[in-house]
């Protein structure tokens, strides 16, 4: 790295730089010996002018073709270096070109492989701090980026009945059987763009973008029937209560769990196994 290092200092931006300074020093030689010869054998350059102009002409030619080669033959830096910068300020993927075999080539596909595995990691990660591991729903960190704010729409807080009655008599693995099952029925009773996590505890949370009254409650009233129907535990059926709020065009959908909340406070103390709406 010396002649780098040294180079740095005289072209501390530039590579194609220091790589046309030391090609511009090597195909200058020839004419330097040829004119330190003159000079050694006749004491002056007199009666070899002639000679001498062909060797700078020659030199110069030699000289243009070598740094527009070598310009050529740097492409592939610059592209690693461009395409790096558009990953890091877009996001895109790197595209270089991964066919070459020589150390330049290895260096684009390694570059290739490392930006495409970096960004699998960081997007599986991030799904991961999104998810709630048990039941592969949203958790209340992914529910809070995918809910989109200032939609109108309605909010459904679900709460499983009993819930700790079954983890005490039936263990917690069965518990966690029971939650799994609760939330596949959930978002398999919810309309496509609606966006469901579990936050936490028996207790779930959906955002139905766009519902109305009448089609928040038939929603609801539909989870509310298959988990009751569907899941239970040596024969005795789970149920769940479900309070549903609406927020207004602008309102965060927050507003609406804080009434949904409430409205499923209510539905415990009504009997459980019901929908209520927020009044
Ligand atoms: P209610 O009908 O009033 O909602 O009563 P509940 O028993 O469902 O509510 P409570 O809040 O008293 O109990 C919730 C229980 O959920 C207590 C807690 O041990 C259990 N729990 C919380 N997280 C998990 C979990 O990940 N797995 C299991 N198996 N149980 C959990
Ligand atoms: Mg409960
Ligand atoms: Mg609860």
């Amino acid at each position: 790295m010396w002649l780098y290092s040294v180079l740095s200092r005289v072209f501390p931006r530039s590579f194609t730089a220091k790589v046309f300074a030391v090609a511009f020093v090597g195909t200058h030689v020839p004419l330097l010996v040829l004119v330190g010869q003159a000079i050694l054998t006749n004491g002056s350059l007199a009666g070899q002018v002639g000679i001498l102009l062909w060797a700078l002409g020659a030199t110069l030619v030699g000289t243009a073709t070598t740094l527009l080669a070598l310009r050529e033959m740097l492409r592939p830096l610059y592209l690693v270096e461009q395409t790096m910068q558009q990953v890091e300020e877009a996001g895109t993927s790197p595209r270089l070109p991964s066919h070459y075999g020589d150390e330049v080539g290895r260096l684009m596909a390694r570059t290739n492989r490392l930006v495409l595995h970096f960004t699998d990691t960081v997007e599986e990660n991030q799904r991961q701090a999104n998810e709630d591991a048990l039941t592969g729903l949203l958790n209340r960190r992914g529910f809070d980026a995918a809910v989109p704010a200032g939609q109108a729409g309605a909010v459904m807080v679900l709460d499983i009945d009993h819930f700790k009655r079954i983890n005490d008599r039936h263990g917690h693995a069965v518990g966690d059987d029971v939650l799994a099952q609760t939330a596949a029925l959930i978002a398999a009773n919810l309309r496509s763009k609606d966006i469901v996590a579990r936050f936490g505890g028996e207790e779930f949370v959906a955002f139905l973008p766009g519902a109305h009254d009448a089609e928040a409650c038939r929603v609801a009233e539909r989870i509310r029937r298959a988990i009751e129907t569907e899941v239970n535990v040596d024969e005795s059926a789970v149920t769940i209560s479900i309070g549903v709020a609406f927020v207004q065009p602008g309102q965060h959908p927050a507003s609406g769990i804080v009434s949904a909340d409430r409205a499923v406070y209510e539905a415990k103390e009504q009997g459980r196994n019901r929908v209520n709406v927020a009044s």
